[in-house]
């Protein structure tokens, strides 16, 4: 695998790519890489492309600095990974490479920014639509890989895509999860063993609810009721519990939509803050 860490180099290696005709497929991460990562690179492999993931903490995107600073950071392992993985190119960037001074440009996402992590984290989705623009820009990818694990931000990045005709494919690819359910993050790194098994609450809470939801219940009904069961455990505390519309992330109260809706929750177990969402 091919590690470049300027995007100088970076872009002139890719240039005798694109003249070769070959198609590249890119996989955008923050490192701290587990399965549910190098199932995008598989994916990108599957589809016979050159595969670029890179790795940047991208500050533009944390509205907390002790999040940013508590970010795990495995550059070591993720590099192995990659590399068994059968990546390509890594492009590792510092945040002086991408950010040489400050950027004044921000992004809104009209009705998609403002709900679920846009309201609890101002200013996360102009930052991810930032470096996603600039990643597209520097890696002029053919195809690109994101986790359905983070379903609005695979809206707005649809929405960037569509606005800006970045000429490229969006992949969306299916959440990996441990054996018990829960979704693989860079965040569960953080977690303790018993927090670890306390996390499991997130997944659990999404099917309790599918499963009202199927018998007729509303949202409304059984929100107070399923969250005050998840915070039982002091140490878990529910921010949302949404059934939203999966394209327009519109908020809805039952499942009036057939195969069209995502449930999706956020929380905090212990200092750390976890997402998870189902398709429904
Ligand atoms: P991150 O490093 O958290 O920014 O994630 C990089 C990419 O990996 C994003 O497109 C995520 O949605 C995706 N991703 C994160 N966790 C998972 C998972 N458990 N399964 C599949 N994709 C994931």
């Amino acid at each position: 695998m091919e590690i470049f860490r300027e995007i100088k180099s970076l872009k002139a290696f890719l240039r005798k790519k694109k003249l070769a005709q070959i198609q590249i497929g890119f996989v955008p991460t923050m490192g701290a890489l587990h399965e549910g990562h190098l199932s995008l690179i598989e994916a990108s492999r599957k589809h016979g492309l050159f595969t670029v993931c890179s790795i940047f903490v991208n500050p533009a995107q944390f509205n907390n600095a002790s999040d940013l600073a508590n970010y795990p950071r495995t550059e070591t392992t993720d590099i192995d990974l990659l590399t068994r993985a059968g990546c390509d190119v890594l492009f590792s960037p510092s945040a002086q490479e991408i950010y040489p001074q400050k950027a004044g440009l921000r992004f809104t996402f009209p009705g998609l920014d403002t709900v679920m992590e846009g309201a609890f984290r101002p200013g996360h989705f102009s930052g991810v639509g930032l470096v996603v623009s600039k990643l597209f820009n520097i890696v002029e990818p053919d195809h690109a890989f994101f986790g359905q694990k983070d379903w609005q931000q695979f809206t707005i990045i649809r929405q960037l895509v569509h606005d800006l005709n970045f000429n490229l494919t969006l992949h969306a690819v299916p959440t990996m999860r441990e054996e018990n359910g829960l979704a693989m993050s860079s965040r569960n790194q953080r977690l303790s063993a018993e927090e670890k098994i306390k996390a499991l609450v997130l997944y659990q809470t999404l099917k309790l609810a599918e499963a009202e939801l199927l018998n007729g219940k509303t949202m409304h009904e059984i929100f107070p009721k399923l969250k005050a069961l998840a915070e039982n455990d002091s140490s878990v505390k529910i921010e949302y519990l949404t059934l939203a519309n999966r394209h327009t992330l519109e908020s809805v109260n039952t499942l009036t939509q057939k195969n069209q809706l995502v449930l999706c929750i956020a929380g905090f177990v212990g200092e750390v803050r976890l997402i998870d969402n189902i398709l429904i």
